[in-house]
């Protein structure tokens, strides 16, 4: 099941068996996908698609596919490297990423991004299971020249716009089968798979719990395969996860507004 967030309200929407986009009664965060009260279906017209969540934190690592930390000449590290991109980086479907003044170098990672259904501190595998909500689509957006400059990846991971999230959020996933696809103007750039991960999704959850406390709707960010590159002002962005769909992005340079 797809779970949804409609703009400009922000409810939570769910399809139904037929496929259907049904307002949810529910709490997504409460209840589980069998159990959800559908309502009335929504019309065909154009829905206004949100953020499927809104993270009080984002983690993200970086390094865990091999590849691509030897495309950017770094060694395998050896426990994941973790670091926080700011929750006010986060633009749902179709919101363009705005290419920064402070960068002449802003690149794409797409991403397996993972949302947390509950708490989850110094937490287990095994736990770390249950306390997922879902899987959606991410571009874990880099200004990699200031990420190379400055001693945090703190700058370079959090200007406005770079966190695309969406378009929905699968709440049935399959843990063991999801790759990830980027393309840039419709040219496929990344692929990766859940297996080629150095540290998969639930010891990723696990190893983070420990750093710090998890909280229902932070989101986790599981690192970007090889194929990254440079995006530039016209450029349309897609990420595509496995049974999540496709979140589809514009880019478009800096004006001073
Ligand atoms: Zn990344």
């Amino acid at each position: 099941m797809l779970l949804y967030r409609i703009g400009p309200e922000g409810f939570y929407a769910s399809t139904d068996e037929e496929g259907a986009l049904r307002v949810l009664h529910s709490d997504p965060f409460e209840s589980r996908p069998g159990g959800w009260e559908l309502g009335r279906e929504l019309g065909d017209g154009p829905l206004g698609l949100l953020a499927p969540v809104v993270p009080g934190k984002i983690v993200g690592v970086g390094r865990n596919y091999r590849a691509h930390a030897e495309e950017l000449g770094n060694p395998v590290p050896e426990e994941p490297v973790l670091f926080l991109k700011s929750p006010s980086s986060v633009v749902g479907p179709k919101s363009p990423v705005v290419l920064p003044p402070e960068s002449e170098r802003v690149e794409f990672e797409g991403e397996i991004a993972v949302v947390l259904r509950h708490r989850l501190q110094r937490a287990e595998p095994a736990e770390a299971r249950h306390a997922i909500l879902g899987l959606t689509c991410a571009c874990d957006v880099t200004a990699r020249d200031l990420q190379r400059r400055d001693p945090t990846f703190a700058r370079a991971k959090s200007f406005d716009t770079f966190c695309p999230l969406g378009p929905a959020i699968q709440v049935e996933p399959d843990l063991d089968e999801v790759e990830v696809v980027t393309r840039i103007n419709g040219e496929e750039r990344q692929r990766g798979h859940c297996r080629e991960m150095l540290w998969g999704i639930l010891d990723l959850l696990s190893y983070a719990s420990r750093m710090m406390t998890l909280e229902a709707g932070d989101v986790v960010l599981t690192g970007t395969p090889a194929g990254v590159g440079p995006l530039v002002d016209g450029d349309a962005l897609e990420v595509e996860v496995s049974d999540v769909g496709v979140l589809e992005c514009g880019v478009e340079g800096w004006r001073r507004s």
